[in-house]
């Protein structure tokens, strides 16, 4: 009989172990994936470190799952098998919380997460909510989907939903799984894009993806620089540095936005002064909902964006999370099941 190999975690701070499952069958309002692919996202350390409040063990992670809908249960409407399906961080809503009944999901107080309060994609099937499934668009390759279900979606929303306009400067901070995915989209977006990075590097790369423009933080002030081109109306900080981040809030424009999608562990220190005169913000931003990640395959196809990837199969589950780990991976690392 077929069995489902997954890669899970059975204590925080533990190693991954390969092991066979049975396949599991959908519950209510599920579906059944069969996962092409599954990136690996930092925040994936939540659970192999324990960082999660409340999280139970054992547990597979892995919030970008692309697959095939492989079964279905009956009270499934508008998903049936053979459908191709991405999921992502946010696993499934109530529907009945006061942030449901305004139908803004995304900030659900009993959301599901996908690899965090539900198995996730490290696996070779998964069970899936059917209000958390995107629908892939033709000419997207499972591998390549994996991270926009996470680095993708959390960018391209965020950029999205923001006060910027077309022919707007906006600068992206950090040149990583997030930061190269933020230019392509802002590019394709129609803003005028400045990459900062630390050190020249990335200038090259930076460049390819669209930015018209690249800062090196190390060898010069960004805030500076970011004035001399008039100040962005906006700056997508996607490295997770909080001096870096702060270092920017002066390279704003009059009335610009800084908006954090990429979490620093430590306090970010910012004075008033610099917020209330130029009337500036700062924001964070969560991922999406399944409609925004399938509106982000969908612009990707269309667009030509795509993560810069490698590849690992599943029994490699450890050398592709200390690849990770390692920061050193150009950008996202990506499990494949077949
Ligand atoms: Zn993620
Ligand atoms: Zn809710």
């Amino acid at each position: 009989m077929a069995r489902n190999l997954v890669a899970q975690l059975s204590k925080a701070g533990g190693d991954f172990e390969l092991v066979e499952r049975e396949i599991p069958t959908p519950g209510p309002g599920e579906v059944r994936i069969k996962v092409k692919a599954c990136g690996i996202c930092f925040s994936d350390h939540m659970v192999k470190d324990g960082a999660w409040p409340g999280l139970t063990y054992p547990r597979v992670p892995g919030h970008e799952v692309v697959g095939v809908i492989d079964a279905a249960d009956a009270g499934v409407t508008g998903w049936k098998k053979g459908d191709r399906v991405g999921v992502g961080w946010h696993g499934g809503h109530d529907f009945v919380c006061p942030s449901c009944r305004r139908g803004d999901f995304v900030t659900c107080v009993n959301q599901a997460i996908t690899g965090i309060t539900r198995d996730g994609g490290y696996a070779q099937y998964v069970l899936a909510r059917q209000e958390a499934l995107a629908l892939l668009p033709d000419g997207l390759a499972s591998a390549e989907a994996g991270p926009l279900m996470c680095a993708g979606v959390t960018t391209f929303n965020a950029l999205r939903n923001s006060g910027a306009r077309a022919g707007d400067l906006v600068g992206v901070l950090g040149i990583g799984g997030l930061g190269h995915l933020g230019i392509q989209y802002a590019a394709k977006s129609g803003y005028r894009v400045v990459g900062i990075g630390r050190g020249p590097e990335n200038a090259e790369l930076a460049k390819r993806l669209g930015a018209l423009a690249y800062i090196d933080s190390k060898a010069t002030t960004a805030a500076e620089e970011l004035r001399k081109l008039g100040g962005a109306k906006l700056i997508l900080a996607t490295a997770p540095n909080a001096k870096a981040i702060t270092d920017l809030v002066d390279g704003l424009s009059v009335g610009g936005e800084l908006l954090i999608v990429g979490a620093p562990f430590e306090p970010m220190e910012i004075s008033a002064v610099q917020l209330i005169p130029a009337r500036r913000a700062i924001q964070g931003w969560p991922s999406g909902t399944a409609m925004d990640s399938q509106e982000t395959l969908e612009f990707s196809a269309f667009a030509g964006v795509r993560p810069m990837i490698e590849r690992y199969p599943l029994t490699k589950v450890k050398d592709a999370y200390e690849r990770m780990a390692s920061g050193h991976a150009e950008f996202r690392v990506v499990l494949t099941m077949d």
